[in-house]
């Protein structure tokens, strides 16, 4: 699909702050788009363009879980975020007309998010960003996490 939003950011057409995370020939995992929403929102979507699970095949759907459950320990290390998330989410909707390529949104919650930030309430934070564009961390930011996630990646720890 010519004008997807995933699969113009696989062609290199469009770039996400802090580059790509994670990449195994059959899964990706970015940054969400600017204005990201906040550090370490994620999102984790196959290559191919996919519009829903059913349509993976299953060397996709293997790799699915490990993909998410390195990713959830990733945001989980100690180091990587400011804050250690209480827990990561796990969203799948790809409902946006732009975006109908099946991907997680991965969403780090800490003890601070207050109830009204929890659950699909999560979601409100991207409108937020999509508003005010100032709130959304910096490149700078997102960069550095990046590359600590990377290193996190790559260790045994990982694994
Ligand atoms: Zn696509």
């Amino acid at each position: 699909m010519t004008d997807c939003l995933a699969c113009r950011i696989h062609r290199g057409e469009l770039r996400v702050p802090g580059g790509v995370l994670y990449d195994d020939g059959l899964w990706r995992v970015e940054h969400a788009v600017e204005p990201t929403p906040m550090l370490g929102w994620l999102v984790a979507k196959p290559l191919r363009h996919v519009e829903c699970l059913d349509e993976l095949t299953p060397g996709e759907a293997e790799r699915m879980g490990p993909v998410l459950r390195r990713m959830a320990a990733a945001l989980r290390a100690s180091g990587v975020l400011p804050v250690r998330p209480e827990k990561v989410y796990a969203v799948l909707f790809a409902e946006a007309a732009h975006a109908p390529h099946m991907h997680f949104h991965l969403i780090p919650r800490t003890a601070a998010d207050p109830p009204e930030r929890r659950g699909p309430h999560v979601f409100e934070r991207m409108r937020e960003a999509a508003a005010n564009p100032e709130s959304a961390p910096s490149p700078a930011a997102l960069q550095a996490l990046a590359a600590r996630i990377r290193a996190f990646l790559q260790s045994a720890a990982s694994l």
